[in-house]
């Protein structure tokens, strides 16, 4: 059997970017300076390096971007009232808001005070619940970034069975969703299913989101599917900390039809889905402030291929 065709992760969210940059251009052209808000609370030293990579991303896209840095102390209602401040600021498009939070804060209450509309995140109960009503909404940027690469690599979706390893609500659940809006037949597996492995070895395609280092082997994986990692997990080799995903890479690359690696797979696609989601919240906003219908076709219309320049 061939190797697998490697899916590279940092070519697609190099591809994405560019439409997002038209698209901010455009944007400015007709007076809207896309605007994202980013809060960070503490001093988690993995926070900090995630949200300079955003910060850096807006700004090579023409994003602009308000930081906002509080200690690890701030109390709960302190960033409620900063995070209602930016929803009233008609001048931010984007909140996110990085987690995880120190413990005084309830990470649901913070997501649930972002208005929907600035949700880049895709984490808003309107959000979630539009994405499973098969409504246009923000979406999670992790499944955003797996069903991007997905279509990319195999086209039209429709009929495939893919198995979504993982349930959490930042990325199996909607991963989930967005693979059945995109006409496949659907498996969630779980810490409790039965059978896992057989199930999986059923699928066209394979969405690992886990967090279990190269939990899944090749005995797991039907010849020729496509197998997406979401996982990040360091171990250690040789005294060496090594970053690898939840697939064993080198038994699964002999088996699959294509394969993500880790890094330079799913990660970029994130960040790549940050900038697009808020493109989108400020093209929304800006359409709204004419007509509230047209307003939401632009956000609401917003599978993940979609190129955001083809629908300005
Ligand atoms: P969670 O810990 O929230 O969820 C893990 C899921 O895996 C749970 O639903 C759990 O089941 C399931 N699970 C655990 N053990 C097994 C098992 N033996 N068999 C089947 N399912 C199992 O993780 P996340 O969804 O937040 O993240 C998953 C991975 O993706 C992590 O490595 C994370 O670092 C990475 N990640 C990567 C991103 C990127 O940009 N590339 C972004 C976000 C996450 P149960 O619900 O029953 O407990």
């Amino acid at each position: 059997m061939n190797p697998a065709r490697l899916i590279d992760g940092r070519a697609a969210a190099a591809g994405l970017l560019e439409t997002v940059k038209e698209d901010v251009a455009k944007l400015q052209a007709s007076g809207v300076s896309v605007t994202l808000a980013v809060v960070l609370v503490g001093d988690d030293p993995a926070s900090h390096v995630y949200v300079r990579s955003k910060l850096l991303r807006a700004s090579e896209v023409g994003i602009r971007s308000v930081e906002h840095r509080l200690p690890a102390d701030t109390a709960q209602a302190t960033l409620l009232s900063l995070i209602e401040a930016l929803n009233s600021d008609a001048r931010v498009n984007g909140i996110l808001v990085q987690m995880p939070l120190p413990e005084q804060i309830d990470e649901g209450a913070v997501i649930a005070t972002i208005a929907a509309e600035k949700d880049v995140d895709g984490f808003h109960r309107e959000n979630v619940g539009r994405l499973v009503l098969g409504e246009p909404a923000l979406t999670p940027c992790t499944p955003s970034g797996c069903l991007f690469l997905l279509e990319h690599t195999l086209g039209d979706l429709s009929g495939k069975h893919a198995v979504v390893i993982g349930r959490s609500n930042i990325v199996g659940k909607p991963m989930a969703s967005l693979l059945l809006q995109a006409n496949c037949s659907v498996t969630i597996l779980h810490s409790h299913s039965v059978d896992a492995r057989e199930l999986c070895r059923q699928a066209d395609i394979v969405v690992a989101a886990v967090g279990r280092a190269q939990m899944i082997d090749a005995s797991w994986i039907k010849p020729g599917a496509t197998v997406i990692d979401v996982g990040i997990n360091r171990i250690e080799i040789d005294g060496r900390t090594r970053l690898v995903g939840d697939i064993e890479f080198e038994s699964v690359s002999r088996v699959a039809g294509a394969i993500t690696p880790v890094p330079g797979g799913v990660g970029p696609m994130t960040i790549g889905f940050l900038m697009r989601n808020t493109v989108l919240a400020a093209k929304g906003q800006s359409l709204k402030s004419v007509s509230a219908k047209p307003a939401q076709r632009e956000i609401l219309r917003c599978r993940a291929t979609d190129r955001v320049s083809e629908r300005s």
